[in-house]
């Protein structure tokens, strides 16, 4: 099937560009163990990622949607001494095993993990004033998306870089007659970035071993 030969050509990519890396590889078995969805990005994902804050030149990012902390780790290795990335999670648990992770990667000091309901803690960020981010990665609860695309936007700068995940959904997100929220939230989601002047985006399909989805990337103009 294609999805055999997705997971296979992720395999080969892996092999070729992606390093061994005990530590990420420690805690997706972890997460397995730990009874986490297996809804992390992909290896080359996590890298893409990865990339992406080393080309903005990221020292302040922001992750909606924490999991286990895979993606947090990838990015959070990129940042300098004094860089750093808050992530945002509402499940205790997930958390949890989170936070064991970035002590494991020897990351607890560039990681402000915040555990509570997304839109609450972005609307405590701002009350506490924080400063812009460079980057922006949002993976949490879909039909939220339209909402975290406006912090996103509040907490940019000129040249911040957006990330949305899961945004093609196997072409799902084509149907404008789909009952499924999460699908009202993404197509909300591409309005929001057709509208708004501040952002310059594109959205890129992807396969692979998380099968047929895509991300959005955008960046932030004015
Ligand atoms: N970014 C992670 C990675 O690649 O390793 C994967 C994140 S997973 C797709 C989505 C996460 O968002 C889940 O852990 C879920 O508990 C969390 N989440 C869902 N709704 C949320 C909300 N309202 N506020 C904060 N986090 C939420």
């Amino acid at each position: 099937s294609h999805s055999n030969t997705w997971t296979k050509v992720d395999e080969y990519i892996g092999e070729k560009l992606i390093e061994h890396d005990p530590v990420l590889e420690q805690v997706l078995e972890a997460n397995r163990q730990a009874d986490l969805p297996a809804i992390d990005v992909s290896p080359s994902q996590g890298k893409l990622l990865s990339l992406l804050a080393q080309m903005a030149g990221a020292t302040r990012i922001l992750e909606i949607g924490t999991l286990g902390g895979y993606s947090t780790i990838w990015m959070a290795r990129t940042l300098p001494a004094d860089g750093k990335i808050v992530t945002l999670e509402l499940d205790p648990h997930h958390a949890q095993v989170a936070r064991a992770h970035f002590a494991l990667a020897g990351l607890g000091e560039k990681v402000e993990l915040r555990l509570g309901n997304a839109l609450e803690q972005l609307a405590q960020l701002d009350r506490e004033g924080t400063e812009p981010f460079d980057l922006i990665f949002i993976d949490a609860d879909k039909p939220n998306n339209p909402a975290y695309l406006r912090w996103a936007l509040h907490f940019s700068h000129p040249g911040t870089v957006i990330i949305g995940d899961n945004v093609i959904r196997e072409g799902e997100i084509i149907n404008k007659h789909s009952t499924d929220p999460k699908i009202h939230g993404v197509r909300a989601f591409y309005d929001l970035l057709a509208e708004d002047p501040r952002i310059n985006a594109t959205a890129i399909q992807t396969v692979g071993s998380k099968g047929y989805d895509g991300f959005v990337l955008g960046l932030i103009t004015g």
